[in-house]
């Protein structure tokens, strides 16, 4: 562990180190300066825009748990990050990616994705072993690497798990579904996203084919949030299947348009 700490640390002075410098040359002819942004860094910056979205933002304990680290290691990036330019962290208050800063995350999370859908496609790794095979993968990956990955999976838009792939230009398509939870029996929808990185848990929802793309219809649910009953596929593939609430929190769905 203080080896990785000493690492992530000494990586993120140099990339600060180099940030200063760029900054300091470009700012006489362009406002908007290019940032060295090391892999460490961009790490940090998707992992606080993927928690951004969520119920509780993107605090320090949440980075500290998702990323493996301290907490004190956490404060200690986000003060590099916050002088880079790349969010503003208000101790206690949380902290706000500055556009560079999304930018940077959103370019992570594109090679995050893109990976996860090369080891499936191409290497045929399970969907639910590539969240950790992808890990630390993309660190030294050129755009050259990516944009061939990307072409060799026929130019994807969703990882296997249903989340958005952004652009190469960094645009990401909006997230508009429901926690399957929250809908009432007799709905016909569709999984959109799998939230769950646990490999057992993904393997059980392959097994009944909730997958992302699968169409459900919910036959009926026990009360205080008790087992749900499924139909799983169309016509004669349709199976039915009965998840408890704990597998059905994982699963996101649309409505048919
Ligand atoms: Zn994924």
């Amino acid at each position: 562990m203080s080896n990785k700490l000493t690492s992530i640390k000494s990586a993120a002075a140099s990339a600060v180190e180099a940030a200063r410098a760029a900054h300091a040359h470009a700012a006489e002819a362009h406002p908007a300066p290019a940032i060295a942004v090391s892999a460490t860094m961009r790490e940090y910056l998707a992992e606080i825009y993927r928690l951004q979205g969520g119920a509780d933002g993107a605090t320090t304990s949440a980075l500290a748990e998702r990323l493996d680290v301290s907490p004190s290691a956490v404060v200690r990036m986000l003060r590099r990050l916050d002088e880079s330019g790349l969010l503003t962290h208000t101790p206690y208050h949380g902290v706000e990616l500055s556009p560079e800063g999304t930018r940077e995350a959103l370019r992570g999370i594109r090679r995050h994705r893109l990976l996860e859908v090369f080891l499936v496609k191409v290497m045929r790794f399970g969907w639910d072993e590539v969240h950790t095979e992808a890990h630390g993968l993309d660190a030294g990956m050129t755009d050259a690497f990516e944009d061939r990955m990307d072409e060799l999976c026929g130019y994807p838009t969703h990882c296997p798990h249903g989340d958005p792939i952004p652009t190469r230009e960094g645009r990401i398509a909006q997230i508009n579904d429901d926690p399957l939870l929250e809908v009432g029996v007799g709905l016909l929808a569709k999984v959109s996203r799998v939230k769950s990185e646990e490999p057992a848990k993904l393997r059980y929802l392959a097994e009944l084919g909730l997958v992302p793309g699968a169409e459900i219809e919910v036959l009926g649910r026990a009360p205080f949030n008790g087992p749900m009953r499924l139909k799983v596929g169309e016509g004669r593939e349709a199976r039915e299947h009965v998840i408890g609430s704990e597998v059905a929190k994982c699963l996101r769905i649309v409505r048919p348009a």
